[in-house]
């Protein structure tokens, strides 16, 4: 730039504000089996979640703005992801990872949730059994450019039959 011009660029204020959310998610890792172990590689040196702004793992559900469902959630268990959820503020966003969270896996059974998405709204499946480190990594940067975008990634489908979803009661 020549000497004495301001150096500036413009943008929308709605962009810098996605922006922001997408490169400072804070996950609440809801962990419950199996695929809690994998989840930890990606906070860990190697795959190094902080490259991408998602590493501050936080425990209480008032500091998280991004569930990750990690594992079997069985039925007594259900209402404890729900106030869970509830209990986050907005904008807030779910990952739902492997097919045991996502479906009931091959848990087909009476006592097993088949799939949260009968408890609170998901916005990125992520498959496998478990999914690799690398799958997880590319479900939350699909969910990063959702949030960019400003597009809506929550599946309407699951928002709206969670928003008819009775009180739950309390575990
Ligand atoms: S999807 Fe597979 S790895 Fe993940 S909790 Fe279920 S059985 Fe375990």
């Amino acid at each position: 730039m020549p000497s004495g011009s301001a150096d500036f660029f413009t943008t929308r204020l709605d962009n810098l504000v996605a922006w922001a959310r997408k490169n400072s998610l804070w996950p609440l890792p809801f962990g419950t089996a199996c695929c809690a172990i994998e989840y930890m590689s990606i906070v860990s040196s190697h795959y190094d979640l902080a490259r991408f702004g998602a590493e501050v793992v936080r425990f209480s559900p008032r500091q998280a703005d991004l569930l990750i469902v990690a594992g079997t959630v069985v039925d007594k268990l259900a209402p404890v992801l729900r106030k869970i959820y509830d209990q986050m503020p907005e904008p807030k966003w779910v990952i739902s990872m492997g097919v045991c969270a996502s479906s009931g896996g091959f848990y087909r059974a009476y006592h097993v949730v088949q799939g949260i998405d009968e408890i609170v709204p998901v916005d990125v499946y992520v498959p496998g059994c478990p999914p690799t480190p690398e799958e997880l990594m590319y479900g939350i940067l699909s969910l990063q450019e959702s949030i960019q975008s400003g597009r809506k990634s929550r599946d309407d489908r699951s928002a709206r039959y969670a928003a008819t979803l009775p009180a739950l009661p309390s575990p």
